[in-house]
């Protein structure tokens, strides 16, 4: 024990350093605190994962690219990360769809899964060490309520059981609900519900004629839906996990309910820190399906845009940062991304001088600080592209100012690596990982003002003999219906196909 408690305070004092201390936001104590897991060098995490009643769309991709960066963050620190992620595959909606449809739960589902992970894939989401799917612990589920009930938490009305969050003083502590006017005994059916609706809350429903139920010990039903996420983060990562997380949205009613249903069976804290991400919006409006103003990805593939500049954008704007979604945006986005992937391939491509410039390893050395400051800074990503950026100026300006030398570039590289550990995009396989799903893509015809500055980049390049960049950014331009023809004074003429 003693020895357990040293390793603890080591590690502690590890984090402690001014430059090692990783700090988030906890949702739970309003504060942005320093991170230290409950066991030495593991982070038990979970995420909840998207409701599968139809395609996700780019709005909720933005809190599992967070979770994403959060995730290959706390790796890239040296943590084990357990990472458990639920799909919904049963829910008021679900069960409304597939019985509109004639299909089974089960068959209505399944393809929604197949999609959802084929887009993370597509999307470079690591998988989450554990995926669980609801209607596969519903035993679990019900031993849960069993425990509530034998604690007396619950009651029964109509075969429904509901959780009585008057026996739950805490009710409300991570969303800071106000509960003093709520009526005992009112209840709430629906999975869903806002802040007017502070209500018992359903544990496990009573079937209606027709919908599908599981025969249990606690009578015939279906579980609601904020007990499956209690139930499963439990059964993986025990009693009490170091991070949870979700879109902002789920503070108020599905996490403050985890939290009355896990502390209520347990006795003990359930989740120390409470991650959430800021919406997606359109028109400053968040993106969602009852709005009717959602994009899935494979829309917007459709439209041209590539993987890897939805992922640049969701990832390089601060999590806890609304982040109003414009076809602009993506356009930028895919620039940047662009930017980056040229950078190394003249890295790699073009012949420096021999040996190293004094200032070159300090420089690149303040990038990489300035990168892991920014993300240890509650995942500060947009601090974090900035570091690249200013890297990537300074050394495209010693390059032509040839300063820069062949010793230069693996701390140059190496910085990249850093940065592509986290926002994994510098790879170029956009086209390859449409095709896995069976897309390929038709890509936006550019503007003027882009394939200037294209042609521009290419004429800088075809100057300094850098013919590996200069080719590459032709082909870019032609596979999107540019061809560029060299004058013979030296000077570039383009038209569209
Ligand atoms: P759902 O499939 O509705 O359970 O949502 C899956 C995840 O997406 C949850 O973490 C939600 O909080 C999140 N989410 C939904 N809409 C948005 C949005 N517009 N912006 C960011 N996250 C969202
Ligand atoms: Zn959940």
């Amino acid at each position: 024990m003693a020895l357990l408690r040293f390793a603890v305070g080591r590690l502690k004092g590890h984090n402690e350093s001014p430059m090692m201390e990783i700090k988030f936001h906890n949702t739970l104590t309003g504060k942005t605190e320093p991170f230290v897991p409950l066991h030495p060098a593991e982070v038990r995490a979970y995420t909840c994962g998207p409701t599968v009643h139809d395609f996700a769309h780019v709005g909720n991709f933005r809190t599992f690219v967070f979770q994403d960066i959060l995730r290959r963050y706390l790796k890239s620190k040296g943590f084990r990360v357990v990472q458990v992620m639920n799909l919904t595959d049963v829910d008021d909606r679900i069960i409304q769809k597939a019985a509109a449809a004639g299909v089974s739960i089960r068959e209505y589902t399944d393809k929604y899964i197949q999609a959802y992970l084929e887009d993370r894939h597509t999307l470079s989401l690591e998988p989450p060490e554990f995926v669980a799917r609801a209607t596969e612990h519903i035993d679990d589920m019900v031993k849960l309520i069993q425990r509530l009930t034998e604690k007396g938490f619950t009651y029964t009305s109509d075969g429904s059981i509901y959780f009585r969050i008057s026996k739950f003083p805490a009710y409300g502590k991570l969303s800071k609900i106000d509960v003093s006017g709520i009526k005992a005994g009112a209840r709430v059916d629906m999975d869903r519900y806002d802040k007017d609706n502070v209500r018992d809350f359903a544990l496990w429903k009573a079937p209606k004629p027709g919908e599908h139920f599981w025969e249990t010990p606690i009578g015939p039903g279906r579980p609601g839906w904020h007990i499956e996420c209690s139930a499963m983060a439990m059964k993986y990562l025990g009693d009490t996990i170091d991070i949870h997380s979700g879109g902002v949205d789920l503070a108020f009613p599905h996490h403050e309910n985890e939290i009355a249903q896990s502390e209520a069976a347990t006795g003990k804290p359930f989740a120390r820190y409470w991650l959430h991400a800021e919406h997606l919006l359109v028109d400053h409006e968040k993106m969602s399906k009852s709005v009717g103003n959602i994009a899935t990805l494979r829309e917007l593939f459709a439209e041209g845009h590539k993987p890897s500049s939805v992922r640049y954008l969701l990832a390089s704007v601060p999590y806890r940062r609304q982040l109003n979604f414009t076809p602009d945006s993506l356009q930028s986005a895919a620039n940047a991304v662009d930017r980056l992937r040229n950078f190394v391939s003249r890295l790699k491509s073009e012949k420096f001088p021999p040996g190293q410039s004094p200032k070159l390893s300090s420089r690149a050395g303040k990038a990489r600080e300035d990168f892991d400051r920014g993300l240890a800074d509650d995942l500060n990503t947009a601090v974090a592209v900035a570091a690249i950026f200013d890297l990537v100026r300074d050394v495209n300006t010693m390059i032509d100012g040839g300063e820069f030398r062949n010793g230069d570039v693996a701390p140059v590289l190496a910085a990249l690596e850093a940065f592509d550990g986290i926002f994994a995009v510098l790879s170029d396989d956009d086209a390859e990982k449409l095709q896995a799903v069976g897309l390929t893509q038709a890509a936006p015809a550019p503007q003027d003002a882009e394939i200037e500055a294209l042609v521009a980049e290419r004429q800088a390049a075809r100057k300094r003999k850098d013919f590996t960049t200069s080719d590459r950014i032709r082909d870019q331009l032609a596979q999107r219906g540019i061809i560029i023809e060299d004058t013979r004074d030296g000077g570039v003429r383009w038209k569209r196909k």
